[in-house]
């Protein structure tokens, strides 16, 4: 189809709950898309930071392909051989001893850990932090700091509170007797590519705060890497800069490489609370889901994909002046709504897909495998369209 006849299709049959760009991609390679009229892009949004081995990876389909022809699908209702060994890959690669609930997407993990710890604790409240992002569903959307996003919805899931992300006095008074949990994004994505402080090494000390803070209290530190997560930032999850051990970690986007899949990683005693009708997914953790995580998992760590993304990375944060962001994950506060715009499109016409975030900061989430390469010319046409774009 031609794409004036799939956009004609879409605004008559789709809600339109999406500002789209103006295309519709038809295939992809590596990190490279083609669009229904056969022009070539650069892609570094990666499906917003999803498709962590780049597009058509022959050992991701291979492994889908595969498990498709033998067994897509059972519930939960049966144990699930691929369930099991991707939850005992991701305990391992989380550093914490955690078991796995699978759902299918971020906002759904995020749920997940929030019945997880109210149930665990007897309390609660959640706290969350300022210009945070956790997703869409009443509970995950009442801890997404986004009045715009909440406000056509309310009431929202009663009993939540946001801070100000990086003020950890502010984050001490706020706790009480009734706090379950503390969510917490160590950059925010949707939020503009910011850490919580200044820089790494500030982050590392306010996280370590948080973590004895909820230590003292019995609080459980819930960590949402959703978007940070699938070695994105140069480790397998960016609390791991930290040295820190979450009670709870979320994820999701890259973790099976665009296939849908949330999962919650929960500390083994944390999730001792948790008995057979607590909580449950139909499609979460089917052996189709579970093959593509076993080989996104498999592959960045065989092909030291997250020494890829920490060296790829650098070189963009040092080549783009006003860069900040950790490993491929990278914003540049363009200053304005406009600019941001003018430069996407700009972007466009060179053959590059860029995104941008929280209006005016253009986010960079290309695939992990991206090659020195493409980043060199992303530097170049970047540097060249912020100075063109007004
Ligand atoms: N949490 C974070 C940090 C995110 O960035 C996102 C999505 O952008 C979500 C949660 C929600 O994920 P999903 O869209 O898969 O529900």
């Amino acid at each position: 189809m031609k794409f004036e006849e799939i956009k004609a299709l879409d605004e008559k049959y789709v809600l339109q709950t999406y500002a789209r760009y103006p295309l519709a991609l038809a295939k992809g390679k590596g990190c490279k898309v083609w669009d229904t009229e056969g022009n070539e892009y650069l892609d570094m949004i990666a499906g917003v930071a999803t498709n962590a081995l780049g597009h058509a990876h022959p050992k991701l389909m291979k492994a889908i392909s595969e498990q498709a022809g033998k067994l897509m699908h059972v519930s939960n209702l049966f144990y699930i051989e691929n369930q099991a060994k991707l939850a005992k890959m991701l305990c391992e690669v989380s550093g914490v001893k955690t078991r796995a609930f699978f759902c299918n997407s971020g906002a759904e993990a995020n749920e997940a850990a929030i019945k997880i710890s109210r149930k665990y604790t007897g309390r609660r409240e959640i706290i969350a932090m300022s210009n945070s992002f956790h997703g869409r569903t009443m509970g995950s959307l009442a801890i997404t700091d986004k009045k715009k996003y909440q406000a056509p919805f309310e009431p929202l899931m009663p009993e939540t509170r946001i801070v100000p992300y990086g003020d950890f006095d502010i984050l001490e008074r706020a706790v009480n007797d009734n706090t379950a949990a503390i969510f917490v994004e160590m950059i925010q994505g949707e939020g503009g590519v910011k850490f919580p402080k200044k820089n790494l090494g500030e982050t590392v000390g306010y996280m370590k705060d948080m973590r004895k803070l909820c230590d003292e209290k019995g609080i459980m530190m819930v960590v949402d890497e959703v978007q940070t997560g699938t070695g994105r930032t140069g480790k397998f999850f960016a609390y791991q800069h930290c040295g820190i051990k979450p009670d709870i970690i979320t994820t999701a986007k890259g973790i099976a490489g665009g296939f849908p899949v949330g999962v919650t990683l929960v500390s083994d005693k944390v999730g001792s609370c948790m008995h057979a009708g607590d909580h449950g997914s139909t499609f979460g953790g089917s052996p189709l889901a579970c093959a593509a995580g076993i080989a996104v998992v498999e592959t960045i760590i065989k092909d030291k994909l997250m020494e890829n993304a920490a060296k790829r990375g650098k070189e963009l944060l040092g080549g783009l002046e006003g860069a900040r962001g950790l490993g491929l994950m990278v914003g540049i506060d363009v200053g304005s709504k406009e600019k941001a715009q003018a430069v996407k499109k700009d972007m466009q016409n060179r053959g590059i897909l860029i995104n941008v975030t929280n209006e005016k900061v253009i986010r960079l989430v290309p695939p992990l495998i991206i090659s020195k390469k493409e980043t060199d010319f992303v530097i170049e046409n970047l540097k060249e369209s912020f100075s063109s774009a007004k």
